[in-house]
């Protein structure tokens, strides 16, 4: 019983199809018909061929079976078995079993609608009409030729016969069908659980999601935090750093200075990667495409890489197609930021030879074209087994060799993605202890149809000019662009360091500057000194920039309800100056803060007739 019970498991088992069951339904009984009446046939006597045919006939009906379950998912045994019973068995069984005046129509019947639910469409409809050409073939026969036909002895065989077929099939058909019904109303039951069970994981994932939006809101404002903590010390060291280099005389403080300067701004442009790397991951970077002037970049480039490149005793150049549209439409920022780090590894990793930085381009259309920049150095160069890693955020390569030069692995992750923003590409060609060429396409619209000019031509040009202002200046023995001695103006931020640095930087200027440590200071001189201009920070303990701004602005009795105020704050995070200049600020200015950002800031809003240029 248990050896049945596992058979009958096995063949029903979930991982069948419906059609594969029912082929072992069908091949099943068969076998239960055919081996008992092997052993009937061998009692009563039938000749051997008989038997032999018989356990023929068994033996390929349990080959069958076995196929079919083998291979569950082939259609072929479902189709085996149809084109077997319709085209074979059933023929021949008319003809040896009383044509149609018996129960064999009645089989063959049963056998052309099982096909259907055997077979797919396709192959239903071949061996239906291959089976109904056989029906026809057999009636007209037995009409023309009744001697090929063994009829039954008696009318009353006839009948039986027919009772008997259609009692059974009657019985296989309802036991089909009601195992179908079963099976659909199983199934409906598990899609009905699966269901449940779905919206439960739905609701479980809304929440996770939830859970990680706040997570991820969480992390921007640690960022916009830990943003604004590293940038304000660090503006309070550079800034003291500057005032020593300005006024210091002594060589030796000097030189301390300069090793701030330059490990202040390296800190700095760490804490930015950082940054920037952050935002690119959380998918919060923007692009923000504005004019540009190419040579304008070519410009700043040259001018910060060529005093690294000298002290290296390197070679430093810039070549340039004069063709290039001189005014461009992109993220010049982002430009800036790829040439930079393309033009520092440059000269971190070449001990001697020549750093060269190549602008060239190729048309799109009339309106755009691919601005090719490439930079090329005979520094260390890079294996091949290592340029797979060489995008890789974090991934510093041949870290033991390079353990001297200062580095994150983050550079060129960072590049790589800001040129895939602006939909265009970076390939590098290198060989070790020969050098490398880093090349970077990016489509740019074109502003303007004048051209850029060869550079070297304009840097010289420029450089004469320079010299001969700077020589007019020195003649005139003032270094400085404006006094403004009337003006009046208000720095609030909770750091004194920071009140400090703008203080000093704005010394030679002559302005009357007062300092208020907190938003309720600021307030309290708002309300009794009318100012010209108010540099205001915006993370500020209790009250902060923002809320202080506002308050200026409705403060009962105040002097300052109009007056400009700039936010001058450590935020660097994308979307800042809108939102600041949404807030009412008039301008933005970022922190560490430069001096001549400062000076250009306060020339542009405080009121003309207070500025004296001097120069
Ligand atoms: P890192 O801060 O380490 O310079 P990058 O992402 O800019 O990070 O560069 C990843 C690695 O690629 C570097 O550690 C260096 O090994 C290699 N690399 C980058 N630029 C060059 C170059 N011009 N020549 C040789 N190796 C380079």
């Amino acid at each position: 019983m248990r050896i049945l019970k596992k058979i009958i498991a096995y063949l029903f088992r979930d991982e069948l199809t419906i059609r594969h069951k029912l082929v072992n339904v069908i091949l099943g009984s068969a076998l239960v018909v055919q081996l008992p009446s092997i052993i009937v046939s061998f009692i009563v006597g039938t000749t051997t061929a008989g038997i032999w045919a018989q356990v023929a006939m068994s033996a390929i009906i349990g080959i069958v079976m076995y196929l079919t379950n083998r291979y569950p998912d082939s259609p072929a045994p479902p189709i085996l078995v149809a084109t077997i019973a319709n085209i074979f068995i059933f023929p021949v069984m008319y003809f040896m079993c009383g044509g149609y005046a018996t129960g064999i129509v009645i089989w063959m019947l049963f056998g052309a609608i099982f096909t259907w639910l055997l077979c797919d469409i396709k192959w239903s409809v071949i061996i239906s009409i291959i089976s109904f050409a056989l029906i026809a073939g057999c009636l007209h026969i037995e009409k023309n030729f009744p001697q090929y036909v063994s009829f039954l002895a008696t009318r009353n065989d006839e009948i039986m016969d027919t009772s008997m077929a259609f009692v059974f099939v009657t019985v296989i058909f309802g036991l089909i069908f009601k195992y179908q019904t079963h099976s659909y109303e199983k199934q409906a039951k598990v899609l009905k659980e699966n269901d449940e069970k779905l919206r439960k994981l739905n609701d479980e994932l809304a929440e996770a999601n939830a859970r990680l939006e706040s997570a991820s809101a969480a992390k921007s404002t640690f960022l916009a935090n830990m943003s604004h903590e590293i940038r304000t010390p660090i503006n309070a060291v550079l800034g003291m750093d500057e005032m020593i280099l300005r006024e210091c005389e002594d060589k030796q403080i000097l030189e301390y200075a300069n090793d701030i300067d330059s490990a202040g701004h390296q800190l700095l442009s760490l804490v930015n990667d950082i940054l920037d790397f952050s935002k690119i991951e959380s998918g919060k970077m923007e692009l923000h495409p504005v004019e540009y002037e190419l040579f304008s970049v070519m410009n700043d480039c040259y001018n910060m890489i060529f005093m690294r490149a000298k002290r290296k005793d390197l070679a430093f150049r810039i070549v340039n197609d004069p063709q290039i549209p001189a005014f461009l439409f992109g993220d010049e920022v982002r430009i800036r930021q790829i040439i930079m780090n393309l033009l520092t590894n440059a000269v971190k990793y070449t001990k001697d030879g020549s750093v060269v930085l190549k602008f060239t381009y190729s048309k799109i259309d009339d309106e755009n074209i691919n601005l090719v920049i490439s930079v090329k150095d005979t520094g260390i160069g890079i294996s091949e087994e290592n340029r797979k890693y060489l995008f890789d955020s974090f991934k510093r390569i041949d870290e033991r060799a390079n353990r001297n030069i200062e580095g994150t692995g983050l550079g060129l992750s960072i590049t790589k993605k800001f040129t895939e923003m602006m939909g265009g590409t970076i390939e590098v060609d290198s060989v070790l202890y020969e050098g490398s060429t880093f090349t970077v396409t990016i489509p740019q619209k074109v502003a303007n149809s004048s051209t850029v000019g060869h550079f070297d031509d304009r840097l010289n040009h420029r450089n004469d000019k320079l010299v001969k202002e700077e020589d007019k200046s020195r003649e005139a023995g003032q270094t400085d662009k404006f006094i403004a001695p009337h003006a009046r103006i208000l720095v609030v931020d909770d750091v004194k360091m920071n009140l400090n640095v703008v203080r000093l930087l704005l010394k030679n200027t002559q302005i009357q500057i007062d300092l208020a440590a907190s938003g309720d200071e600021c307030l309290k001189y708002t309300l009794v000194k009318r100012y010209d201009l108010i540099l205001m920070d915006h993370m500020m303990p209790i009250m902060d920039g923002i809320e202080a701004l506002h308050r200026i602005r409705e403060q009962a009795d105040g002097l300052n309800a109009d007056t400009p105020v700039v936010a001058l704050t450590a935020n660097a995070l994308v979307g800042a100056q809108e939102m600041y200049l949404d807030e009412g600020f008039v301008a933005y200015i970022s922190k560490p803060v430069k001096s001549i950002d400062l000076e250009a800031c306060l020339v542009k809003h405080l009121p003309k007739d207070k500025i004296e240029i001097v120069s």
